[in-house]
């Protein structure tokens, strides 16, 4: 085998895509929630320089289920509870500061029929490893309701977290389908945003855990709807562009019941990401895939599993992270067992410490700079909108929204590519709640183009890089007819 990499062990860095050459990797874990991260940190320890393909659009985004969460009270070691994007954010960080490296895209397809196993990633790029770790997690399920599609990102969310700050939910009833923690934490959650809350439970009692079922059934703008399942949405005329209303059966009286509600949000369970695998590996009747009992080893050799994607039953942050831990040992033993480990040295025997994330500050009078690459806030998008003469683009994010967290650097990433030929400003929804509104924004993350005082295109969650660069380098080729809208 020869070197894993064009990239020395320990020099992998958010976003360097490090692209593997000829030679043949130790492992490479797909996935990059708490199972994915901890793998990577343990084979990363055992010099393993293991690569993360981290996903990106396909089964939910980088980090995982934790990305779309609020406080996370119960992964031990944070006694007043973290945030998931925070907690992904740490877990990421230590897994690189060990030697990690990550490709920040999709595998498009695994070839478990040959070894070294195969993987080529959405960015055409063919990846060859000994040894594999599947920990592609699990991804939201939607209803399948005759007017869902109509509607969705125009009421319908399946991210309370992500979008429940944007302007047209504000004081209006809101809904929340599911009986499991994450309908009770959204529940929860827009409290702060809805005037009530609507929790719809297909039975009579809360899946969750007590302590969140407790918050639930105690909090005051919250009604939950027992034995309720939903049959469609509505607008209020034919022709509405926004969600006004659901209807409601009863499951044992058969009774419909209509609801008046702007906004409804989905929180019904996950189903396993394992389309990439079928015809390869042994899936169970659901989808998850069958492990050794009780151990990460597939029926495959080389081929581990961590997570969701093999967890029907437990579905923890910190389960999965075990998990990882388990696959990322296993693999080792067996990598070494067979006499394939190409152990990489490391450059320091202590990596530099990992640090904390950069912040930008909000923009004012005092410190706007025409010519920064990136700015937050309406004053830097005001004066960029009427005094740059380059393309704009305008991130629309909220707090919490962690895919937001995952977008920004990749749009930064483009800018700075780009060499200064464009420049970017972040507009927090929350902060900013009017500029949201006048910009149309829905949900976040939102990104619109502006050039020449126009806005060329907009794009809702989260995207490839390469779709924004595209787009910026379209208008710098061939710059459009100046007019004028306003951001
Ligand atoms: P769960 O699978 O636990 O719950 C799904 C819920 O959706 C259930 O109440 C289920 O009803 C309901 N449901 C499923 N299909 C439908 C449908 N078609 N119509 C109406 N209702 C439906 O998923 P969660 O996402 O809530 O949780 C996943 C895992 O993540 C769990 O292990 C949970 O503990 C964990 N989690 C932990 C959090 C925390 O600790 N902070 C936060 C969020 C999640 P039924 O009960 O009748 O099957």
């Amino acid at each position: 085998m020869g070197a894993p990499s064009t990239l020395p062990h320990g020099s992998a860095s958010p976003g360097s895509d490090p692209i593997p050459a000829a030679g043949v990797e130790n492992l490479v874990v797909i996935g990059s929630g708490p199972a994915g991260y901890t793998a990577a940190l343990y084979a990363a320890r055992a010099n393993l320089s293991p690569v993360v393909i981290t996903g990106f659009q396909s089964g939910g985004i980088p980090g995982g289920q934790l990305m779309t969460t609020t406080h996370v009270e119960n992964y031990p070691g944070f006694p007043d509870g973290i945030l998931g994007p925070e907690l992904m954010d740490r877990m990421k960080a230590q897994a690189l500061r060990w030697g990690s490296r990550l490709l920040e895209t999709d595998a498009d397809q695994v070839d478990l029929s040959q070894r070294p196993f195969r993987i080529l990633t959405a960015e055409g790029q063919t990846i060859l490893s000994q040894a594999l770790i599947l920990a592609t997690g699990a991804s939201a399920n939607r209803l399948g309701l005759p007017q869902e599609e109509r509607f969705w990102s125009r009421g319908i969310s399946a991210c309370a977290i992500c979008d429940g700050a944007t302007p047209q939910f504000r004081a209006g009833q809101l809904a929340v389908v599911g009986g499991g923690d994450s309908a009770c934490e959204e529940a929860v959650y827009l409290t702060k945003y809805g005037s009530h809350v609507h929790l719809i439970v297909r039975s009579d009692r809360l899946r969750a855990s007590a302590a969140m079922a407790d918050r639930v059934l105690a909090n005051a703008a919250i009604s939950v709807h027992w034995n309720k399942e939903l049959v469609d949405v509505a607008g209020q005329t034919p022709d509405a562009d926004w969600l006004a209303s659901v209807t409601m059966r009863d499951r044992r009286s058969g009774a419909t019941e209509e609801l008046a509600v702007r906004g409804l949000f989905y929180a019904i369970g996950h189903t396993p990401n394992t389309a990439l695998l079928q015809g390869q590996l042994e899936l169970d009747p659901r989808g998850y895939l069958v492990t050794r009992p009780g151990r990460p080893e597939t029926a495959l050799e080389g081929v581990f599993a961590a997570g969701d994607v093999a967890d029907a039953e437990w579905r923890q942050g910190i389960t999965a992270a075990a998990s990882g831990c388990q696959a990322a040992l296993a693999a080792e033993r067996w990598l070494t067992h067979q006499g394939l480990a190409v152990v990489v040295p490391r450059e320091a025997l202590d990596p530099a410490p990992a640090g904390e994330p950069e912040r930008t500050a909000e923009s004012d009078a005092a410190n706007y700079d025409p010519e920064a690459s990136w700015q937050k806030g309406s004053f830097a998008l005001r004066k960029l909108y009427h005094d740059s003469s380059k393309p704009l683009l305008v991130v629309y994010t909220s707090p919490s929204c962690g895919p937001c967290h995952v977008l920004k650097p990749q749009l930064k990433r483009v800018l700075n590519e780009l060499g200064g030929q464009a420049q970017g400003v972040e507009i927090d929804i929350e902060a900013e709640p009017q500029i949201a509104l006048q910009a149309g924004v829905t949900g976040t993350p939102t990104v619109q183009l502006f050039f020449t005082k126009e806005m060329q295109q907009q794009w809702r969650g989260v995207k490839q890089r390469g779709e924004f660069r595209a787009a910026i380098e379209a208008l710098l080729a061939a710059p459009p007819q100046p007019g004028g809208t306003t951001p």
